[in-house]
């Protein structure tokens, strides 16, 4: 079968592709690298299944696939609140495009909605059935209302063409080849403390999150792709924890004596987050395998390497 990825070059773009090409999948990756990096793929590029294509999903493109999976997006807030309008684009414009695609070729569309479309939720856990609090004007308003209407456009493009749809509502991912430069905390906390700096905190640290590892994740995704269940679904590690133990934890597993820094929480920054993965058990029989400690470890190793590399 034929994949098209969009954003594969990402962070959670890269694992998925890996998965697909070891199953014996055909691929295109089509990026346009302002978030993703051409390291996360290099290993497939001389592959015959492998195709490569830099292109900014804004402007209209038709490569036939039979699966198309819509990543597209820089993730991070710091990096989705770099360039706003860029970011309301990409996902707009962006999404338009994929479901035209998938329209004229008749194929499976897999949109990675977010978690962030929950706003700063009044219920924990978030279920798919809760519509969110969401600040329309923040900072954080682009990628958050951008997805909001992603998913709306794709249920219209739906209700009104027929399309093939399924959507995915992505909780906090970390693994393998999240980049330093992204902010986000799990990375930003492991390589603090690998440099025997103080992690940074923002907020009191009471805030929560709940981590689910990368490859935990890309199995929620196949599974949901090969689902017949078109409503949308949450995918993430219910396992909740506070900012503050998180940084504790790492600190401890990586033996840094650093006081903990205090920083401004940042605007709009959710209290809570923790997924209601029901829907997910009952209709995808998924549910994450991968404990914090254990994928924290893995992570751990991964930068760990990266920095000796540089030292060297
Ligand atoms: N955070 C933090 N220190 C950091 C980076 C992030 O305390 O160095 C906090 C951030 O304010 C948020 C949580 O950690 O409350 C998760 O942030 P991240 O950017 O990883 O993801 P998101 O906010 O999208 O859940």
């Amino acid at each position: 079968m034929k994949h098209l990825i969009t954003g594969g070059a990402g962070f959670l773009g890269s694992h998925l592709i890996d998965n697909l090409m070891k199953n014996g999948e055909s691929v295109i990756c089509l990026d346009n690298f302002s978030s993703g990096s051409f390291e996360n793929i290099s290993h497939w590029s001389q592959n015959k299944r492998f195709k490569l294509i830099k292109h900014n999903v804004i402007e209209p493109f038709f490569y036939k696939a039979d699966r198309i999976w819509h990543l597209a997006c820089p993730a991070s807030p710091f990096n989705y609140q770099i360039q706003p309008i860029e970011t309301l684009k990409t996902i707009f414009l962006g999404t338009n495009n994929i479901l035209e695609l998938t329209k004229k070729y008749n194929a499976r569309i897999l949109l990675a909605s977010t978690s962030e479309i929950y706003g700063n939720p009044e219920i924990s856990p978030q279920v798919e059935t809760y519509n969110g609090s969401v600040n329309i004007t923040g900072k954080r308003s682009c990628y958050v209302e951008g997805k909001r209407v992603a998913e709306t456009l794709c249920y219209d493009f739906k209700r009104t063409y027929d399309i093939n749809l399924r959507v995915v509502r992505i909780f906090n991912t970390y693994g393998p080849r999240m980049m330093e430069k992204d902010g986000r905390v799990i990375s930003n906390f492991i390589t603090q403390a690998i440099r025997n700096k103080p992690l940074t905190i923002y907020g009191n640290g009471l805030q929560t999150r709940s981590f689910c590892y990368v490859n935990d994740m890309v199995e929620g995704l196949i599974c949901a792709m090969n689902s017949n269940y078109s409503s949308p679904i949450n995918l993430g590690n219910p396992e909740e924890i506070t900012i503050k133990n998180l940084a504790k934890k790492i600190s401890s597993i990586l033996n840094n004596k650093e006081e903990l820094e205090f920083l401004d929480l940042p605007d709009d920054d959710p209290l809570h987050r923790k997924p209601c993965i029901k829907v997910a058990m009952d209709q995808l029989n998924w549910q994450p395998k991968i404990s914090l400690d254990n994928g924290l470890n893995k992570t751990i190793q991964y930068f760990s390497k990266c920095f000796k590399n540089e030292k060297q």
